[in-house]
């Protein structure tokens, strides 16, 4: 199967020119500049090939078994193998593959366990909680009372103290453990610990690390949690989707907070593609890409460190980091637009403490098209080089496409 079906049999640009044109426009800027968003990856052309199939077509509301439609017994295949792969993949007594999205889980993981108006206790935005964790401009800050913990001054690590003497203060009905930012692991037995005396669920978004999990690079909140949310496009390196985890006690509720309560008919090509991601998550290949693309997280935090950025935490434990660059003179805000000018593509957020907002990167696209330390050490160079005014914007445009042009996501 070709790496883009579509763009490949060529269909869509005769049919389509203009749509064919900003298709490939976009499979020429992810491949000539360095891709550093912290949530994106470069899934593989099976990954791509399943999604791009004649599933899409396929009307599927309900579960394997137990559909509203006619003609599902080949797609109820593809579901169970996914939810069989994600199973065995993290260690679940029950996975629900339906969900549309990470933020999609999220509602679900609520909708199983919550009545509108329960209390939350979830990491704080400004600490790198996710707009579900208690946004007033999303669902969860209009429906749920969030109280919001924070991280240490000093440290950037989750001021665990706080968690428990907040959730003794407001005796929530959930705990939430995640965050869209947090670079180190979350210790997720104590978080257990909270939940169990205060008589609260735990629910880890594990949107994020996910993925290292299933390459036994992180933690995996699995024997932990009540529920696991998470998406499959993260560093996990799948479609663009979202998943739940849970034990077989919650299983039914769950699937039925997805179908029917949050959702309707089920995406059966995502979900095709999904298992194909889990069997990949499954290889030593894939655990081999984990780890390095932690290495790489830490060899570029270093290099960030060592060229006068401010790296939260010192550092990282996964792939993501967060860093602010006022110390060379630029806010995070400004430093994404002179990055991106040079090709360099990333976040700007915001910093634990402190008025400016800082950057945020990560090192799985970079590390599935086959970058190593010795890159990373390159790229914290290249980024210092921009701030700074050291590197002619037009020349680090030509030295990041040198470099990606050696590793490109899609070869050939
Ligand atoms: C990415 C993320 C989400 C949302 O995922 P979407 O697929 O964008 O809806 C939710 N929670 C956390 C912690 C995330 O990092």
């Amino acid at each position: 199967m070709s790496v883009t079906p579509v763009l490949e049999a060529d269909v869509l640009r005769r049919q389509d020119p203009e749509l064919a044109e900003i298709l490939l426009g976009e499979l020429t800027r992810q491949s000539t500049t360095l891709q550093l968003v912290a949530a994106e990856n470069f899934t593989s052309p099976a990954v791509l090939a399943a999604l791009g199939s004649p599933l899409a077509n396929k009307y599927a509301e309900g579960y394997p078994g137990a559909r509203h439609h006619g003609g599902c017994e080949i797609v109820d295949v593809a579901e169970r193998v996914a939810v069989e792969r994600a199973k065995a993949l993290f260690g679940a007594e029950h996975a629900n593959v339906q969900a549309h999205s990470g933020s999609s889980a999220v509602l679900a993981a609520y909708a199983a366990l919550l009545r509108p108006g329960d209390t939350v206790l979830a990491l704080g935005l400004p600490y790198g909680g996710h707009l579900t964790h208690g946004s007033p401009a999303n669902f969860s800050g209009r429906w749920f009372d969030f109280v919001g913990y924070g991280v240490d001054a000093e440290t950037g690590l989750i001021d665990y103290p706080q968690v428990r003497s907040l959730a003794r203060t407001h005796r929530p009905k959930a705990i939430v453990c995640g965050s869209i930012a947090y670079p180190r692991h979350i210790d997720y037995a104590f978080f257990r610990e909270v939940a169990d005396e205060v008589g609260a669920y735990l629910i880890a978004d594990a949107a994020h690390p996910i993925g290292l999990v299933a390459g036994g690079a992180a933690p995996n909140p699995v024997p932990y949690a009540d529920v696991v949310c998470a998406t499959t496009h993260k560093v996990l390196r799948g479609p663009r989707g979202g998943m739940l985890l849970c034990g077989s006690e919650l299983a039914e509720r769950v699937d039925r907070a997805v179908f029917p309560f949050t959702q309707g008919g089920a995406q059966m090509h995502t979900i095709a593609a999904k298992a194909v991601a889990f069997g990949e998550a499954a290889t030593p290949a894939f655990t081999a890409y984990a780890h390095q693309v932690v290495s790489n997280a830490r060899v570029l935090a270093a290099g960030l460190a060592a060229e006068g950025l401010v790296v939260t935490t010192g550092g990282t434990d996964t792939h993501l980091i967060t860093a602010d660059p006022l110390p060379l003179g630029v806010d995070g805000r400004a430093a994404r637009g002179q990055l991106a000018a040079a090709g360099l593509v990333l976040d700007c957020c915001a910093l634990p403490h402190g008025d400016s907002r800082g950057l945020r990167l990560g090192t799985a696209a970079v590390t599935t098209q086959g970058m190593g330390e010795g890159e990373m050490a390159g790229i914290s160079a290249l980024i210092a080089g921009v701030l700074r005014g050291r590197t002619d914007t037009r020349l680090a445009r030509d030295e990041v496409r040198d470099l990606v042009g050696g590793f490109p996501p899609y070869p050939g």
